[in-house]
């Protein structure tokens, strides 16, 4: 099913993210954990695409699972900077044949000592592509607090306006840890004349030190009652998986109650954070 369907179809949506392995010795054990999460019925799943293209093969393997031995809605992340034009249209070809109907279409991050790419410098020509087969339901991503490389999000959501206009159905966000800047830019791509459906993106945070990390690289913000939180519970992981686990339970009944319809959780291979999320949601999705 095309996730704009699902997304018309039901007020509350939840999804969940995995990510491929990075061997072929570890595919058993992920796909493990993808069967763990998709035992909890998700709307769909989707399965990242790593950084340049090395793990494609499992990705699209994963997808495929998904679909046709767990009965799930896959989305297929696909990333272009590291790859031509004729190697984009050999993965589509096999997302196509597979029956794979829905393809969140990023650029990815540069590479260090990036030679240049003719093909693809932006997602939006990737998502012009993919447009040209008309076959996909196509997702790009958002970034509530802008892109690390934009100089303003003003300037971000400038661009992120050509990529929609070159065929994205939908968007998913970044992790974000203050639903008020959610808001805040909701009603600022609305008024760039964005008009797509937007899933949130919530990260239920299991490691301190990583999301600190993570959130400097990304230029996001830890609000003060979460960095307060990490700092309290941030070495000791037991305690930080269960106050990150209530503390994305909270972002996400916010977002519900404000009319956001899908929150996309990055569950991150970890069925039992999946789980915990969607026990908290039971009577809710
Ligand atoms: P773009 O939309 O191309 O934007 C990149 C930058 O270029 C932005 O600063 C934008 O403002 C600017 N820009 C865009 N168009 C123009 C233009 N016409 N002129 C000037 N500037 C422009 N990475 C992976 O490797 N694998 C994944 O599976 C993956 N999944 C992700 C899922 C989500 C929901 C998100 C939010 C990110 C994901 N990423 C993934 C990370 C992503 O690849 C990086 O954030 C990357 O740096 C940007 O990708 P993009 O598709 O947003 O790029």
């Amino acid at each position: 099913m095309k996730i704009t369907q699902i997304l018309k179809s039901k007020d509350t949506a939840l999804s969940f993210e995995v990510f491929p392995p990075k061997t072929g010795e570890a595919f058993a054990g992920v796909v493990a954990a993808v069967d763990k999460i998709a035992a909890l019925a998700p709307d769909f799943m989707s399965v990242t695409y790593g950084a340049g293209g090395g793990t494609s093969e499992y990705s699209a393997a994963i997808a495929e699972h998904m679909k046709n031995d767990l009965g799930v809605t896959p989305l297929a992340h696909l990333s272009c900077i590291s790859s031509d034009k004729a190697d984009v249209l050999e993965k589509l070809t096999r997302l196509k044949n597979s029956g794979i109907e829905n393809v969140l279409a990023l650029r990815g991050d540069i590479p260090r000592n990036f030679a240049g790419n003719l093909d693809y410098k932006y997602a939006s020509q990737l998502v012009a592509q993919i447009k040209e087969w008309g076959c996909f339901c196509i997702g790009g991503a958002c970034y509530p607090e802008g892109h690390p490389e934009s100089p303003t999000l003003f300037a971000d959501i400038e661009n992120l306006k050509i990529k929609v206009d070159a065929g994205c159905d939908f968007l998913t966000s970044q992790m974000f840890f203050d639903n008020d800047a959610f808001y805040s830019f909701l009603s600022k791509i609305r008024d760039a004349g964005i008009y797509v459906p937007v899933i949130a993106g919530i990260m239920p945070v299991t490691n301190g030190r990583q999301i600190k990390r993570m959130m400097s690289l990304s230029g996001g913000t830890l609000p003060a009652r979460f960095r307060r939180i990490i700092d309290r519970f941030g070495d000791n992981p037991a305690a930080m998986t269960q106050a990150g686990i209530a503390y994305a339970t909270e972002q996400i009944i916010d977002l519900y109650a404000n009319g956001i319809r899908a929150v996309h959780v990055y569950s991150m291979n970890k069925p039992e954070v999946a789980a915990a999320i969607r026990a908290n949601l039971s009577d809710i999705v």
